[in-house]
């Protein structure tokens, strides 16, 4: 069996890594030449529009999947009517455009924060009015880790953040007080079973996620698991999903999804029975799905921009290292460390001594 993968960077590595145990072969499409998965499978380096790289991709996988969403919806649709493409190109539409994905939420009574599209700096100012103070105004495309975003605290601010746009197609929406961001993974396979990872409770900073760690018998478990269930139901979704949540007064509000393997879940790879990332890919092959439960407690803390001694980070017990293979780079995920430890005391100082470590790196 051989599975086709669009992109070629850390999150395609981890299924890549996870699938060769199940005896699973892979290949990649990426454009760049030292894309980090590709020592684990072939790798067709080009564009992602290139229908003659595509049209190999799809003849030679029996079913073909994404690390990202950003792909373009033709190119998904394309290799659609040549393979199985799992999760579907609806999904990827949806996902893509914030205003999209919010309107979808609400379609299924999954709560947002207030929102509106912004198509100009006029546009812009009326909103305003509804929204009120503080919000966040977003390229309804494109953004990740908190790129194309800017919190709007006053009027005043509204023109320089219109700028930073140069022109694309915006949304506002509310600044929610959140007191915890949590998301929720769950994978659903081609036969319509679901199952559902404890919560991860995660730490960004600069919009960009720094550390996740597992809950247990979290009390917001339910609802997460409710909302996720009703996205994956009414996108008939094969594969795995993340749901990033604001908690707010004990009620979830949508951020948004990711469908993929996500970020949030990489403490899965030691911290659960079955990994996110194995689960994925039972998910897209038909398989039966491995048990979600939680090995222990588990967090996970990314590096990013740089790699402090590995020495440093092995020293530590329970602690569980993962290099990407890319050169590091202002902001960019290099490296992630899991630790597991038997009590939440261990845990809460393990892992503060790892963020320590990634944040004497950090140049973001
Ligand atoms: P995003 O790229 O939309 O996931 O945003 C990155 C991070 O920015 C989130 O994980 C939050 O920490 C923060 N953020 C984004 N939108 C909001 C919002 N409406 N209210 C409060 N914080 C937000």
């Amino acid at each position: 069996m051989k599975v086709g993968i669009l992109g070629a960077g850390q999150l395609a590595r981890m299924i890549a890594l996870a699938g060769y145990p199940l005896g699973l072969e892979f290949i990649f499409l990426d454009p760049a030449a030292d894309a980090c998965a590709n020592r684990l499978g072939e790798h067709l380096q080009g564009d992602y529009h290139d229908l003659a790289l595509l049209a190999q991709l799809a003849e030679r996988a029996d079913v073909v999947t994404y690390e990202f969403e950003n792909v373009p919806a033709n190119v998904a649709d394309f290799l659609s009517t040549h393979t199985q493409v799992h999760p579907s190109p609806k999904a990827l539409a949806v996902a893509q455009d914030r205003l999209i994905e919010k309107n979808f939420f609400n379609g299924i009574g999954i709560a947002t924060p207030a929102y509106a599209p912004v198509d100009s700096l006029a546009d812009l100012h009326a909103v305003m009015a509804d929204i009120g103070y503080p919000a966040v105004l977003k390229s309804r495309t494109q953004g990740y880790d908190g790129k194309g975003q800017s919190v709007l605290q006053s009027a005043a601010d509204l023109d320089s953040a219109w700028q930073k746009l140069a022109g694309v197609a915006a949304i506002v929406e509310a600044f929610v007080p959140f007191t915890r961001e949590v998301s929720i993974i769950a994978a659903r396979n081609t036969a319509g079973d679901i199952v559902y990872y404890p919560l991860s409770e995660n730490l960004h900073q600069g919009g960009i996620l720094r550390v996740s760690e597992c809950t247990t018998d979290d009390a917001m478990q339910e609802q997460a698991q409710t909302y996720i269930t009703r996205l994956l139901t009414a996108l008939d979704y094969v594969g795995v999903l993340a749901l990033e949540l604001f908690e707010v007064e004990r009620t979830l509000i949508a951020n948004e999804f990711a469908p993929r393997v996500h970020n949030s879940g990489h403490w899965t790879i030691e911290g659960a029975q079955t990994s996110q990332f194995e689960n994925h890919l039972r998910a897209i092959l038909g398989l039966p799905l491995g048990s979600t439960a939680a090995v222990d407690k588990a967090a996970m803390v990314n590096f990013i921009g740089g790699l402090p001694d590995n020495a440093d980070i092995l020293a530590l017990p329970g602690v569980h290292l993962h290099l990407y293979g890319k050169e590091p780079r202002t902001g960019r995920k290099v490296a992630h460390a899991t630790v597991r430890t038997e009590t939440s005391a261990e845990l809460a100082e393990l892992t503060e001594k790892l963020a320590s470590l990634a944040n004497l790196v950090d140049d973001s």
